[in-house]
């Protein structure tokens, strides 16, 4: 008895020798020094049709827009020429700017005739939120969309993540101070843009089975897995959905798909349960680009309830997003390698989708939007 045991064990401990011999690298070590994972660049041998896309097939809104301040005619000169170069026809200041910089900002633009290529949003100040600070925001931002703008956003992810309040506690996204506030964006009907957390990743141990290692590595400000100091994703999350459930009649609109890119089902979850929430594909093409198909299937899906954006202001990133999304192109660079270590493909979105994706959306769920420039809109 006690000999079959040991044949059975000795049997099973041959077989799992050859199981691990089979995959690659698991026990063999290379006879050559390796290369660190920022030396190796392997150029790809690939030959395959390419479809550059220098310039959107559609006149597009950049709903995430981060142009500089736009306070001098040079200034909005220079970033009109490079809007025109991309088909961009209308970018959302996402910067968050308020009352004189708003208000400057709004005079610059008109004075240099480019009125019809930008619309602005105004930043709700929730530093130090305290008994009487919901309806002090709630006023300056009437004060504000009087003064011209026509959304809020971007609130920066240091909502729910950093901000503190008056009495040196986290600033939860749900809380009621700032129910006032949200209300009030309902009423004037602009829609609220907000950016909660960061990659799931960011969340988790900063070990090597983490796809995001590198950027974690090289930024320390993009740790958020000590959990002493901040929430985890899920409650994150969980903290924001009781905040848009709470204000059913405001128009939400989540940064970078809420971060859901990697798990696009949850996004349709989301969709599926609030009526009144948007998506924003800013900075999030890696993952769509790695999942052409599902990522196609799920545009047709919700081509309602997305739109475009890019977040920070380089021009030449554009195109790669505009490839991804209108052409099949197969394995192809993206334009950040600490984003992602893998390559991208193309969705080849219907021009229907497209056309809803770039524009008709926005054009619906932001008021007094410039239509001109736009096919069909006047
Ligand atoms: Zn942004």
């Amino acid at each position: 008895m006690r000999l079959a045991s040991l044949i059975l064990f000795l049997s099973l401990f041959i077989v799992n020798q050859q199981a691990q011999a089979q995959i690659p690298r698991r026990n063999r070590t290379p006879e050559i020094p390796p290369p660190t994972i920022l030396e190796y660049k392997p150029l790809s041998t690939l030959i395959v049709p390419e479809h550059e896309v220098p310039r959107a097939k559609f006149p597009t809104v950049d709903f995430h827009g981060h142009p500089p301040v736009l306070n001098s005619r040079s200034t909005i000169q220079s970033v009109v020429t490079a809007m025109d170069a991309l088909n961009l026809q209308v970018i959302v200041q996402a910067r968050g700017s308020s009352g004189e910089v708003l208000k400057r900002q709004i005079q610059a633009v008109r004075a240099a005739g480019q009125e019809d290529r930008f619309v602005f949003f105004t930043t709700v100040d929730l530093r130090n939120v305290g008994p009487g600070s919901g309806p002090r925001i709630a006023s300056q931002l009437e004060e504000d969309v009087t003064t011209g703008a026509v959304g809020i956003g971007e609130i920066g992810k240091g909502f729910g993540l950093l901000t503190r309040k008056a009495d040196g506690s986290r600033l939860r996204m749900d809380d009621s101070e700032l129910d006032v506030v949200w209300e009030t964006a309902g009423q004037l009907g602009i829609p609220v843009f907000v950016h909660t957390g960061d990659p799931a990743e960011f969340f988790e141990p900063l070990d090597f089975e983490n796809e995001r290692w590198l950027e974690m590595a090289l930024f320390p400000n993009r740790r958020f897995n000590n959990r002493s100091r901040f929430p985890e994703f899920d409650e994150l999350m969980e903290e924001r959905d009781r905040m848009l459930e709470k204000h059913p009649n405001t128009t939400w609109v989540l940064a970078h798909m809420s971060w859901y890119t990697q798990d696009l089902g949850r996004l349709g979850e989301l969709f599926d349960r609030f009526p009144n929430v948007y998506a924003e594909v800013g900075a999030v093409l890696y993952d769509l680009g790695r999942q052409p198909r599902f990522a196609r299937d799920f545009f047709v899906k919700y081509q309602d309830r997305i739109l475009f954006g890019k977040d920070s202001f380089q021009p030449d990133e554009y195109s790669y997003y505009w490839r991804v999304f209108e052409t099949e192109d197969e394995y192809f660079d993206y334009y950040r390698d600490y984003h992602a270590f893998w390559k991208l493909y193309g969705m080849g979105l219907p021009d229907e989708v497209l056309r809803k994706v770039y524009y008709e959306n926005a054009l619906r769920i932001i008021p007094n939007m410039p239509k001109d420039g736009f096919p069909g809109q006047n």
